[in-house]
């Protein structure tokens, strides 16, 4: 019974997972400068500045790309 209750859990917890990763679908990676750019560019407010990088909040982001052509250092990609 507990055996099949924690297996139940797990599942939840690899969908959840799997969902997270679906969303957090645009990383910035360690060649951002910091410029900024990506943050005007951007329709959702999702990128915030980070340390030592920027950094795309998967919940905001809706995957529109914008900030992928803006970089200029194409610091940003598909996960
Ligand atoms: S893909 Fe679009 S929504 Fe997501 S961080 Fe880039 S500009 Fe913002
Ligand atoms: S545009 Fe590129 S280099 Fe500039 S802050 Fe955004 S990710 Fe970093």
């Amino acid at each position: 019974m507990e055996r099949k209750r924690l297996a139940g859990v797990r599942g939840v917890e690899n969908y959840r997972t799997r969902q997270e990763e679906y969303k957090m679908a645009y990383v910035i990676s360690d060649e951002c400068t910091m410029c900024g750019t990506c943050v005007e560019t951007c329709p959702s407010e999702a990128i915030k500045e980070g340390d030592p990088k920027y950094v795309i909040d998967p919940e905001l982001c809706v995957d529109c790309a914008s900030c992928v052509d803006a970089c200029p250092v194409d610091a940003i990609s598909e996960e």
